[in-house]
């Protein structure tokens, strides 16, 4: 029996970057625990860490890869497959044009840093513009609000939790998230600090959220009204002489441009449609401006509807006219220490808005389309139509809005190829699928998060386990997918090589941070809170904050229009649905682990207690919820959490498909919100999918 040893790493699961210890023996994991040594997560993980192992030792993990037949699934040779790949891409191209093939990233690429490193290598062999990915079902109106105000869709200004006074979150619920787009392990805690140090936190949401519960302060607000509620607090802010841009007074461009557009937003032109009574508006905008200091953390809730743009606009603008912005307690820029803003330089044009989608003219933001506007690019007939795709890690049948069209449009296409670990709703079809190794088989580092974190530190796990399977890791795969396409030979780099250069030239480089400093250092290195660095992050041409940009202002009519028509919408379907993030599942994938799901079905619509008396619906029913697109049954939870006309539905379940092979999640399967969802709902702006605020009818059966 061999020795049980220790291992540490950061979960590559979701954003939170939470440091683990992982006892060992052989290749069975024994133990998953909170590393107490992490300096940034402080000993924190959540129940989904300790199923990394599930996820490692699952039967259903494809370990060979596979070849969709007439008699069913083969598994064939690398060799065989790239073989495959190659003749069959080349030919619809050589047909129809490199945009014929689309190209689909979901949210694991984040969490990979060889997927991030040799992506663009794969992009380039490709060479097809029709690139989408789950950003355009999450955050993309951050990195758009971003490009256009600090001039670059990476400088991602995050709340520094750890220090604020006084700190508003609109439709974010980082108790259960741990924070998104707002890197931040250990959120109740980091909360209670808050409250501890005599200052006060206030939720805005729909729905009485985890956050909610242990906030200073929650407040309901019915669904897509957050732009009419910041416009409203922008308005007070400013009307009531207020506003105070601090050390930024000489950087910042636009303040008259912000003050005309917000005049037509007095509380009380809104209070009726936002159901927010105007004296909480104007007592809200007045704690923020009067804390010692304070920042407003905008997330899922206002950036996956109809106005996410304006919304993440105006959130930035609050913080910056409160005095808020880069300065301590406030909206600051992490540093990290792969830097990937470095490279940019002050007043490049940006892909934002260079192109329009074929079919509905959606914009091109973050170098890539909506995958709202997938299937339909599908789908559609023409010049243009995409005939072939790849998906990498993403299962957007289920986690993109419309998502059974989006599976009729996958089944029809000519040819497609899957990077996946599970044959899966989206993967089922593929002709081929590539399957990549696991979390636990793969070197860590944080590319991306370490960019949205709220203290700057560094760290870098190596392998935990040699890969046992016929598996490749996708950096593997993306080089010899590039290599066979172009027919050019593969180069020696590696994650690891692409990484020490990024260290080596970055902002810690003369603090002697470099990849072996790292792996000597297996917690993690602490490099402190973050500090105001706009100076070093702004990217517009002359290093100074756009705060009224065209395209949001241009943006307020359709906003006025939509408040002015509030009550004929709701009239055939008289509900408002909003999604809910659940502890113990993370998007479509960590279903398949018996520990996650066991118990009872956490898959339920939640109704309001007075709307479901009116309606006859008792809790644990079996109810029917319909949109203009589809209908579900489903089990109802009966509650005072949520507001009245509003239901709320957990977003990632619905492995009910047939023929797929993630045999635990199939034993609580749930249904798919994105059944009801519907991908003509998108944020025109920014181009992200709009499933909050989605109207729907529901009734007892
Ligand atoms: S919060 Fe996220 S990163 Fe932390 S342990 Fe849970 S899944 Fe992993």
């Amino acid at each position: 029996m061999s020795e049980i040893k220790t291992h540490y790493r950061t979960c590559n699961i979701c954003e939170a970057m939470c440091g683990l210890e992982i006892k060992y023996q052989g290749n069975e994991v024994i133990s998953i625990k909170p590393d107490q040594e992490d300096p940034f997560s402080r000993g924190h993980i959540c129940p989904k860490a300790v199923a990394l192992q599930d996820f490692y030792h699952d039967p259903d993990r494809l370990r060979t890869p596979l070849k969709r037949t007439a008699t069913g699934w083969e598994e064939i040779r690398w060799d065989e497959a790239f073989a495959d790949i190659t003749a069959n891409i080349k030919r619809i191209q050589a047909e129809h044009g490199n945009d014929a093939v689309g190209i689909y990233l979901g949210n694991p690429n984040a969490h990979n840093f060889g997927n991030a490193l040799f992506l663009p290598h794969f992009f380039k062999a490709v060479g097809s513009r029709n690139r989408f990915s789950s950003a355009s079902a999450d955050q993309l109106p951050h990195h758009v609000a971003s490009n256009y105000m600090f001039g670059a869709g990476m400088a991602i200004p995050v709340p520094d939790i750890d220090r604020t006074d006084y700190m508003l979150i609109i439709g974010g619920n980082p108790v259960v998230s741990n924070g998104s787009m707002m890197t931040a392990a250990g959120v109740p805690g980091r909360i209670k600090d808050i409250k501890n140090r005599g200052g006060k936190v206030v939720v805005i949401d729909p729905r009485k959220t985890e956050t909610a519960r242990i906030a200073s302060e929650h407040v309901f607000i019915r669904p897509e009204k957050d732009a009419l509620f910041l416009l409203a607090m922008i308005n007070t802010v400013i009307s009531e002489g207020l506003a105070k841009l601090g050390h930024l007074e000489s950087v910042v461009d636009g303040l008259n441009e912000v003050k005309q557009a917000c005049a037509d937003f007095p509380p009380e032109s809104v209070a009726e449609v936002v159901g927010i009574n105007a004296e909480k508006i104007r007592q809200l905008a007045r704690e923020m401006a009067s804390a010692p200091s304070a920042v407003c953390y905008s997330r899922m809730g206002a950036s996956t509807q109809s106005f996410g743009g304006l919304c993440l606009w105006l959130t930035n603008v609050l913080n910056i006219i409160t005095g808020n912005f880069d300065r301590e307690g406030g909206a600051m820029f992490p540093l990290p220490a792969l830097d990937l803003l470095q490279r940019t330089p002050k007043g490049k044009p940006s892909s934002y808005g260079r192109f329009q989608s074929r079919v509905r003219q959606l914009p091109y933001n973050n170098s890539e389309f909506p995958v709202a506007t997938l299937a339909e690019e599908i789908l559609t007939e023409g010049e243009g139509q995409i005939r072939a795709m790849f998906t990498i890690a993403g299962n957007p049948v289920l986690s993109a809005p419309g998502g059974d069209n989006l599976g009729k449009a996958f089944a029809q296409l000519d040819y497609m190829v899957s990077v996946d670990i599970y044959l899966n709703e989206t993967t089922q079809h593929a002709n081929i699928i590539l399957p990549a190794t696991h979390g636990l088989e793969v070197a860590h580092y944080d590319i991306f998060f370490n960019s949205f974190a709220v203290r700057n530190t560094v760290k870098f796990s190596p392998p935990l386990f040699e890969k046992t399977g016929n598996q490749m890791h996708d950096w593997q795969i993306l080089k010899a997918l590039a290599s066979h396409l172009t027919g050019t030979p593969e180069d020696g780099s590696t994650p690891e090589l692409l990484l020490e250069m990024g260290l080596q030239t970055g902002p810690y480089k003369d603090q002697g941070i470099n990849l072996q400093k790292l792996k000597d250092n297996p917690h993690g290195i602490d490099l402190g809170p973050l500090k105001p660095c706009l100076e070093n992050r702004i990217r517009t041409a002359d290093g100074h904050i756009q705060l009224a940009p065209q395209i949001y202002l241009d943006d307020l009519a359709r906003l006025k229009d939509y408040a002015a028509s509030d009550a004929e919408r709701r009239m055939e379907y008289p509900f408002e649905m909003i999604g809910r993030r659940l502890a113990r599942s993370h998007n479509t994938w960590t279903q398949n682990s018996q520990r996650l799901v066991k118990g009872r079905n956490p898959c339920t619509v939640l109704i309001n207690v007075e709307d479901a008396e009116r309606l006859g619906i008792t809790k644990g029913q079996t109810v029917v919820v319909r949109s203009a697109t589809g209908h579900v049954e489903m089990e109802a939870d009966v509650s005072e959490d949520i507001l009245q006309g509003v239901v709320s539905i957990p977003q990632g379940w619905g492995h009910n498909r047939k023929d797929t092979r993630m045999t635990v999640a199939a034993t609580q399967p749930g249904i798919s919100i994105n059944t009801l969802t519907d991908a003509g709902r998108v944020d025109p702006l920014s181009g992200n999918a709009a499933f909050n605020g989605t109207p729907v009818a529901i009734e007892a059966i």
